[in-house]
Parts: structure tokens; sequence; C-alpha cells
């Protein structure tokens, strides 16, 4: 067999979505994957007794469904179903109704009492173009194809979570806000965590956050049988540690850590890469759990039943506390916890009358730390009867995901911190994120913009700095 155009170390979702781009611009390529599933973070496997279906890593996808690439991508005809719920996002509260995120703004803002109208203010004026806001925050810094909206946008989402609630007055809609921006794994009081909460929300107006029929495997499964049709191989349980370990190929896309790619790659960077590679900051990690459970989580205001995702930790100032924090190194009495109920609406998940859940709250960096009760405890706090439903469990600490998977490094799940020093300078900065100063070695991870989530956009943007090397050098050896 001929050596290929472009050998792509790791089958996470950018590892798979730049194999496709790059199929599809008729280059031939080939994916590594050390692992005997392919996927990365978008597996799905029996963690607790036969018959019930977890999600290994991500649950609930809308920047999957909304990914200005892979939104073009026929994946529905290679098996990708997903199913939307009725709400995205479900907020319990003590002593009050939950709030829900509704597709409908009208329905959403009505929930929100006083504060509806300055809650409609803020949304409105990107649901004119959400598709444009989305593609223009998901790509790398450049002009943006609407430099009026993305200038609108970045005046609200360069502000912190904290101050843009200042516009609200009430404890439902601060809370809305303060669920999403707590997906940014950042302190609430810093700058861009406003822009992860609005572009949260503005996602759950568009579409309902929806999960893959049949699993999250669904996801990579789909792009792996497209990339199969345009040609492109996948091989598994082939782990890279070194050069040696490449097959010849004229570019090399790294879909790892930029740990990874300095232990591999190191010795064809200059040492000052190779440093700042090594000065990437991860981040907390997780401390997740699965749940197979005998009936569906009893929710004080069971309208939570209609969200795929529950969003656990009461007002803003209680999240803001907790996420401060894990990130002064501590464990919160009560944390955070992002919780998905993906059999309440795919019933191929759970046996007959019986349910899954998947949560986690985040930990400092490589804790080991087992927070089973303080999760469980925060569940009951909104669900009381939570723990009699439970059948079995399954723990993953920090330790446990790094191992699964070497791309998490400290247990951090998004590729790394990002904030306004890393979110847009990401592995390191430079005119173009996805190379490096190998012109035969690109990185597309969600390690470089626009960082952690299901939405194959770094890898996308990495294989079209790929093409331009393909159609403009000619290689030489890389070692
Ligand atoms: C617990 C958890 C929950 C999450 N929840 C969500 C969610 O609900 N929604 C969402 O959108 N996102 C979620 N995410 C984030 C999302 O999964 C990641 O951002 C995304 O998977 C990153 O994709 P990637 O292709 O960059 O890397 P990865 O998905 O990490 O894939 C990298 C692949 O490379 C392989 N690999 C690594 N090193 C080597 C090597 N040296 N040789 C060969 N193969 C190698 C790995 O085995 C892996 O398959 C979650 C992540 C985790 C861990």
């Amino acid at each position: 067999m001929s050596a290929p155009d472009v050998v792509i170390i790791g089958s996470g979702p950018n590892g798979l979505a730049a194999a496709v781009a790059l199929a599809q611009a008729g280059a031939s390529v080939q994916v590594l994957e050390f692992r005997d599933q392919i996927g990365g973070g978008t597996r799905t496997a029996e963690l607790t007794l036969p018959g019930f279906a977890h999600d290994v890593c991500s649950a609930v996808h809308p920047m999957g469904v909304l990914s200005p690439y892979l939104r073009t991508l026929p994946l529905a005809d290679h098996g990708l179903r997903w199913i939307r719920p009725p709400a995205s996002v479900a907020h319990p509260l003590d002593h009050q109704p939950a709030v829900l995120l509704h597709r409908s703004l009208t329905e959403t803002a009505a929930q929100l009492g006083a504060d509806g109208t300055a809650y409609r203010a803020l949304l409105e004026p990107f649901l004119a173009n959400p598709h444009g806001v989305i593609a223009g925050a998901m790509a790398p810094l450049g002009i943006p194809r609407h430099p009026l909206l993305m200038l609108r946008f970045a005046l609200a989402g360069l502000r912190s979570a904290t101050s843009l609630a200042g516009r609200f007055n009430d404890v439902r809609a601060r809370a809305l806000l303060a669920g999403c921006a707590a997906h940014s794994i950042l302190p609430l009081d810093r700058p861009l965590t406003g822009g992860v909460g609005l572009m949260f929300l503005l996602t759950g107006h568009v579409e309902e956050w929806p999960v893959a029929a049949g699993g999250s495997q669904a996801i990579a499964g789909a792009l792996a049988s497209l990339l199969g049709s345009l040609g492109g191989r996948i091989e598994m349980g082939v782990m890279v540690r070194s050069l040696a370990d490449l097959p010849a190929a004229r570019l090399y896309l790294f879909d790892t850590s930029p740990a990874q790619l300095a232990t591999i790659a190191g010795d064809v960077f200059p040492p000052s890469y190779v440093r700042r590679l090594q000065q990437f900051r991860y981040g907390p990690g997780i401390f997740k759990l699965d749940w197979a459970l005998d009936a569906p989580i009893p929710w004080r205001d069971p309208r939570c039943l209609m969200a795929s995702t529950v969003h656990l930790g009461g007002t803003l100032e209680e999240i803001a506390a907790a996420e401060a924090a894990v990130w002064r190194g501590e464990h919160p009495e009560r944390p955070y916890v992002l919780l998905c109920q993906q059999s309440q609406f795919d019933p191929s998940r759970a046996p007959v009358g019986k349910q899954t859940g998947w949560a986690y709250c985040h930990v400092p960096a490589g804790s080991d730390v087992d927070l089973t009760e303080i999760v469980e405890r925060q569940i009951e706090r909104f669900a009381p009867g939570f723990k009699s439903t439970i059948l079995a469990r399954h723990a993953t600490r920090t330790a446990d995901l790094e191992r699964y998977n070497p791309n998490c490094v400290g247990g951090a799940i998004t590729g790394g911190v990002s904030d306004l020093a890393q979110q847009f300078a990401r592995p390191v900065a430079r005119f173009n994120p996805y190379t490096t100063p190998n012109a035969r070695v690109l990185i597309c991870s969600s390690s470089t913009p626009p960082g952690g989530g299901v939405h194959g956009m770094c890898g996308y943007y990495a294989a079209q700095a790929a093409l331009r090397r393909l159609t403009r050098f000619v290689p030489a050896p890389l070692k």
C-alpha cells in the first residue's frame, strides 16, 4: 500500500473531522488510534451493568449539532441520529420551580419574572443570525464574516459571567446564566466566562441540546463510516510514542495534547517551541459518575425530566464560589454538577423501565478524592430519593481518565484552560495555531482553537492548514 498524504494520530472527533475534510479534498489519509475503539471523547460503553450504555466522555452535543463543519456532512446517511429533548437545560433551585432553557425565547423569558425583558434584550440580537455568531465564535482569530455582529458578541462575551449577570436582578436568570457559564471550567469572575454562558444559551434557542441515538459513539461511527466511503483508513491498537512509530507520509496531524506532541515530535522542533508546548496549562480535572438507575431521577420539580442536561449548584453565587474553590485547589462541599439523563430520550440506552445517569463535577487537576457522596448529595438536594434508584455506579477519577485518554492531562476534559491568554493562542501563540515550526507536523486537537467540545472545528481548520501545505511544498524527510 502506498504511503498516505497525511497520517493523523488520534481518532477523536477532531482527528476524524480533519481526516474527513482532507479526504473530501482528495488527500489520502490514515488515522492511528491507540485504543481498540475509535472516537476519543465520543465513546459509549457498558460501564455499570449489562444492557446499560453509558457515554464514557461526551454526552450532550449542542456544539455537535450546530458545528459549522459537522452540519455540512451527510452524517445521517452514515447512521448518526440526533435525539432532541423538549428542553436543553433544567436548572433546579431550592424552594422554587426550576428554570428551563427552551428553544423558544418567549417561553424561557416568561420564567424569569422581571428579568425576562433583560434576558430577551441580551439574546435577541444574536438570534437574528445565530449560525453566523456560532461560526464566528468557533473560528480562529481573524477578520470575521459578520464584523458588526461579532463585535457586539465580543462586547458581551469578553465579560465575566458575574459581570454579565449584573443586568439581571433575580436569582433565576442569574442562575441560568451561571450554569451555562460554568461549562468554561473557569472562575465565573474571569473574562470570557460571560461569552461561554451566552454561547450555550444561544445554542439552546437554536436547537435543543441533543444526545446521539445509541450513544455518543454514534458520532465517531458516522464520521468513520463517511471517512471510509471517501477512501480513508483507520488503524486501531497503535500507540504512537515516538517518531519511529509513524509510518511514512507527507504530513502528520496530531490529535493529541501539546505535552504528547512535545514528547513524540520534540526532536524535529526548536527547543523554544518544545518549551512553550510544555508550558501549556490544562486546568482543573473532573470527577465523573455513571449510574444504572431503576427509575427516572425523582426531581422535586418533575419538569427537570424534560431536559437532556441539568445544572446543579443553585444560585450564581453558590456556583461561582464552588468554581473558585476548585481553582484554589479545594473540593467544594456543594460542587457545580453537570448531569445528563440520556435514556430519558433514548430508550436504547437501558433495559425497559430502567434509566442511565451521567454526571461530573470539577476538581483540582490530578485529584484522587472520591466525591461520590458529595455529588450524590447535591443531586438528592434537588431530587430527594435519587439514591434509592441507583442499581449500580461507576466512578472515574482524574487518573482513570488520563489513563483512558492521555489527552485528558490531570483529568482535564477540554484540551486545556480556555482563558483570555490561552483561548485564541492555543497551544502556543502563532499566526496559524494549527501549524508548528516543522512544516510537516500540525496539531488538530481541542488544544487548538476553538477548544473543547465535540464540534470537529479544530480538526476542520487544521485540515485547511494541512491542505495548503500539501499543495505548496515538496516534502523533506521528517527526521
Ligand atoms: C468526561 C468528559 C465529558 C465531556 N462531555 C462533553 C459533552 O457532553 N459535550 C461535548 O461537546 N464535549 C464534551 N467533552 C469534551 C469532548 O469530549 C472533547 O473536547 C473532544 O472529545 C476533544 O476531541 P479531540 O479529537 O480533540 O480529542 P479526543 O476526543 O481526546 O481524542 C483523542 C484521541 O487520540 C487518541 N490518542 C491520544 N494519544 C495517542 C497516541 N499517542 N497514539 C495514538 N492515539 C492517541 C486517544 O485515544 C483518543 O482517541 C467531554 C469530555 C470528557 C472527558
